[in-house]
């Protein structure tokens, strides 16, 4: 028997090995084994069974160990890992290793303890004989006898402040058996030892979420792929919907992949989920699965759903690759989160590739969100997916009402660029007042490259492309990062004439000094990234401000993220601004979803809340469409200037990075690569720069890029890696691909 295998070694190549009669069993495709590679020994992947014809099968080395009885890799990862290899333009041997958890690879060891049963019952009178001759024995004897289950031998000996020998004697002469066991690491068992956490109750479902359910039911009914695309309002109880789907899912023998962006992975969610789950599906274990778990936790994990004892897992990105068995469906929770791309290699999207699974798998995808990303809204206008819709809140609730505060005025009226406005100050005093609890947002994304006039918020833009021009300090000029157009930066606002053109953004700590200031008496508490790094800060605050110790929680969009607080009336975002000024032709969107997150935030309990918004752009569009939370209605117009503009979801984007201590000789390369390129795909690839990336320079390498824009990323990318991979581009040049990048800022 001859397999290939493709080697974890660094490069990207499909070996052949003879396989040792006692493997044989073992050594299926998929299997992780262990090969001999030059002088020593590599982990692999089985990724055939039988050598090409003609082949030197009498020199072929032997296969050293197939490390698990059961494929690490089930056939419909290994499809997956192919595509992902052509589609991203990256090595298989990348993707195994971002499929397989290092835990795994590593082989690292389980974590095992002795278990202690009694095996054979003694007699009243032996009892008595026994406390006589050996009273420690008697003892552990005696308590033993008493537990319903086998009892941790380390656990009980120094409970009842025993030695080994103790339990020993007894094991030997047959009164206790003693047996060896894995033990399970569960994230976040701790929080249901301690009760912190409640148990969430199944509902009744409304018409529209009944409906929804159905049809994802029909789906798994039919045993084939669909993708279905959840659009329901903030509040509208998709979980619900999602959850049922899950316990159909189960119903049918099948496995579930549950994803969610890794910020939304609080203990909360997945306490919630998990509770849910288990009351739905009765003896189901819920893997966890993030980038916060120990090795032994993920390699537990990982083994439960490799071998079919557990079959769901919830997590992040990476849980798309879980080897659940029998996979029927995938949930993608808000699946407009740019959070479910890798910024690293390989650069691929957790959603399409989640999508791409479930087309391997001949399963069901249920992509759902309040503000669907326009590349699933188009795919569900034009067919391909089905559009499942939940317009009503749960019980009826009303959406909050949108305020919208010029800043503009604000700052003619305050004379300076105020923090808060006037009206968010009052709406905070009578929150206070009433004992409602208040959360400001901080918007956060981007940074502050643009120029916006806060006179009249009129904002530099690039005529070819639409998106925001970045200001480059070091020769104060305006670029264009995707065309590449450039101009000096204007002293005086190209509209009205006034100097107040520069961008001053707002950190989290500047707005809670502003609200100190005007609420005295208030608690205050400030969540940001810097909170986030501290696991039990963050879960602290979050603690406090359910139970009501805070009255203002101020923080950036991540403390909105699927969480609910019923006794927050008011949401405040101070600048709406800054994500509609990034410079990326998905600006609009991401304001527009930000804006709709964040008012949903607002009035999750009995009381209406009210959200008001600071914004020196108030006639924008997506200001304007979220006040109505309408989202075909912006939906509608955003997908006429993509249109117009041939942007994504009508043309795919590849970004092309070039990296390297010489700026000249990138220059150089990135132009004669660009002009063969061009002579390559002719009109069948669109190019825009080469031009400096938006930072010209981090860490003493300078960066420049090109944008490629091709209606078929299938047909272009392959061949764009194969004439890359013969380009003589220099030793201290690196460039990077990234397909379907979703963040141009
Ligand atoms: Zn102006
Ligand atoms: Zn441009």
């Amino acid at each position: 028997m001859i397999v290939g295998v493709h080697p974890l070694a660094g490069f990207d190549k499909l070996l052949h090995y003879r396989v040792p009669d006692s493997l044989q069993a073992s050594a299926t495709v998929g299997a992780l084994v262990r090969v001999p590679v030059l002088n020593s020994l590599r982990l692999g992947i089985i990724g055939e069974i039988g050598a090409p014809r003609d082949f030197p099968v009498d020199r072929l080395k032997s296969l050293a160990q197939v490390v698990h009885p059961f494929p690490a890799l089930p056939p419909d990862l290994l499809g997956l890992a192919r595509w992902m290899a052509g589609y991203y333009a990256c090595g298989l041997d990348s993707i195994i290793e971002t499929m397989i958890p290092a835990a795994v690879r590593n082989g690292a060891g389980l974590k095992q303890e002795k278990l202690l049963t009694v095996e054979r019952h003694l007699s009243e009178e032996e009892i008595t004989q026994l406390t006589k001759r050996a009273p420690q024995q008697a003892r552990l004897y005696r308590f033993l006898a008493q537990q319903f289950k086998p009892q941790g031998r380390g656990l009980v000996l120094k409970r009842l402040g025993l030695t080994a020998a103790v339990s020993s004697a007894l094991v030997k002469r047959g009164v206790l058996r003693e047996e060896t066991r894995r033990v399970d690491r569960v994230a976040y068992a701790d929080d249901w030892a301690h009760g912190e956490l409640v148990a969430s109750q199944p509902h009744q479902l409304n018409s529209e979420q009944s409906a929804a359910v159905q049809a994802v039911a029909a789906g798994l009914t039919a045993e084939k792929f669909s993708v279905s695309l959840l659009h329901g309002v903030t509040g509208s109880g998709k979980t619900e919907v999602y959850l049922r789907a899950v316990d159909a899912a189960l119903k049918s023998g099948g496995g579930v992949v549950y994803l969610v962006p890794e910020v939304a992975l609080t203990p909360q969610t997945v306490a919630r989920l998990r509770s849910r789950l288990e009351a739905i599906a009765p003896g189901h274990r819920v893997v966890v699965w993030h980038s916060h778990l120990s090795e032994g936790e993920r390699l537990d994990g990982w083994l439960a759903l490799a071998t079919g004892e557990a079959r769901v897992v919830v997590g992040a990105r990476s849980a798309v690759f879980a080897p659940v068995q029998n996979l029927k469906l995938i949930v993608v929770d808000e699946e407009h989160e740019p959070a479910y791309k890798q910024d690293e290699t390989p650069r691929y999207h957790g959603r399409d590739v989640a999508v791409m699974r479930a087309k391997l798998t001949g399963a069901v995808c249920l992509l759902g969100s309040a503000t669907p990303s326009l590349e699933s809204y188009a795919n569900a206008q034009a067919g391909k997916y089905r559009l499942l819709q939940l317009l009503q809140r749960v019980d009826d609730r009303k959406l909050p009402h949108i305020d919208i505060v010029d800043l503009r005025i604000e700052a003619m009226r305050q004379r300076t660029l105020p923090a808060l406005s006037h009206k968010l100050v009052e709406a905070m005093r009578g929150r206070l007042d009433r004992r409602e609890q208040t959360i400001l947002f901080i918007n956060r994304r981007g940074y502050s490259s643009s120029m916006l006039c806060t006179k009249c918020g009129h904002v530099e833009e690039c005529t070819h492309c639409s998106i925001a021009l970045t200001y480059h300090r070091t020769d104060e000029t305006l670029r264009c990062h995707l065309c590449g157009d450039q101009r000096p930066a204007p002293l005086r606002c190209p509209q009205c004439g006034a100097p107040e053109i520069r961008w001053r953004g707002l950190g989290t700590q500047r707005v809670e000094e502003a609200v100190r200031r005007v609420l005295p008496r208030a608690k205050i508490e400030r969540m940001d990234t810097d909170a986030m790094a501290k696991k039990n800060r963050f879960r602290q605050i979050l603690g406090d401000f359910r139970t009501g110790k805070i009255d203002v929680l101020v923080g950036t969009q991540m403390i909105g993220k699927g969480l609910d607080f019923p006794n927050v009336t008011l949401v405040g975002l101070i600048d709406a601004d800054i994500s509609m000024h990034i410079p990326d032709f998905r600006a609009n969107e991401r304001t527009f979803q930000l804006l709709v997150q964040v008012a949903g935030r607002a009035g999750r309990g009995d009381r209406a809340g009210e959200v008001i918004v600071q914004t020196f752009t108030p006639q924008a569009g997506a200001v304007q469409f979220s006040r109505h939370a309408d989202y075909a209605g912006f939906a509608e117009s955003e997908l006429k200037m993509r249109r117009d503009f041939h942007y994504p979801p009508y043309r795919h984007l590849i970004h092309h990075l070039f990296r390297g201590p010489n700026p000249e000789k990138l220059k150089f390369f990135a132009e004669q690569w660009a002009k063969l390129v061009e002579k390559e795909f002719g009109d069948r690839l669109e190019l825009r720069g080469p031009s400096p990336s938006p930072i010209e320079k981090i860490k003493d390498e300078y960066r420049w890029q090109l944008w490629y824009f091709c209606a078929s990323a299938t047909k272009v990318v392959p061949r764009l890696a194969e004439l890359r991979s013969k380009f003589a581009w220099p030793d201290d040049l690196t460039q990077v691909l990234d397909v379907d990048p979703v963040n141009l800022g």
